[in-house]
């Protein structure tokens, strides 16, 4: 069950979210609003209701999970987002970075493997706010060939490594932050397309995320 209103406590706590994502060093300050204006609790079960303003990553179900407030604002960060701009995210769990992508009044396209998270985003009612948002049921390693190219790409799970046909679908200029590496520990990349066939990559902050995993799950 959820609940989804929105009191002056939740607020608060917030507030204090920001304020400590802010203190470990994220400065882009239409992150911390994004993440500032957005019910995290309407994400996730009301028994995790007391507790949706800590730090943490919680479980949504389907053994995945919501990423950190930290790294989910360490992420947006890194991909650089301007308004109107088209964004491919690979991993849609419980919606939450994509609303925060979405708040940053991007084109949103996420996609997710899961059928059943994919039904329970589907009839969210926060997603509403977001006309500029779009859910995809399919396989992240095959993108959205449909609509690429995109001007960034989003990964949200861990990836063994780099999947080729995504950086196909980066437009020249386009960036992808993406964690690679093994089961356990990843370490956060940046990918720019510089030309057709020439891409940059800086490394960023090791995490751990859940595992991006090949093919669709009914
Ligand atoms: N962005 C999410 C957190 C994602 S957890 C949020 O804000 O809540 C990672 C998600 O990626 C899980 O839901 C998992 O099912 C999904 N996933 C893993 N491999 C995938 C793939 N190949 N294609 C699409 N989604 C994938």
């Amino acid at each position: 069950m959820r609940r989804y209103d929105d009191t002056y406590k939740q607020k608060g706590l917030r507030k204090q979210l920001v304020d400590s994502i802010r203190q470990k060093g994220i400065t882009d300050e239409n992150v911390l609003q994004a993440i500032g204006n957005i019910p995290r609790h309407y994400f996730l079960d009301t028994a995790f209701e007391g507790i949706a303003y800590e730090d943490r990553a919680f479980p949504i179900g389907e053994g995945q999970t919501i990423s950190q407030p930290y790294t989910v604002a360490y992420q947006t960060q890194l991909l650089e987002v301007r308004p109107y701009e088209k964004v491919l995210e690979i991993g849609t769990g419980s919606a939450y970075q994509a609303c925060v992508l979405a708040e940053l009044k991007v084109s949103v396209y996420t996609i997710e493997r899961q059928k059943k998270l994919f039904e329970t985003v589907k009839e969210f009612p926060f997603k509403t706010k977001y006309p500029n948002l779009r859910f995809f049921y399919g396989d992240g390693y095959e993108g959205l060939p449909t609509y690429a190219p995109f001007d960034k790409i989003l990964v949200t799970a861990a990836a063994p490594q780099i999947p080729e046909k995504l950086l196909h679908q980066l437009k020249i200029g386009g960036k992808m932050v993406i964690p690679v590496g093994s089961h356990d520990i990843q370490r956060m990349l940046r990918i720019t397309r510089m030309g057709e066939t020439e891409f940059d990559q800086e490394f960023f902050d090791n995490f751990s995320f859940v595992p991006m995993l090949a093919g669709k799950k009914g």
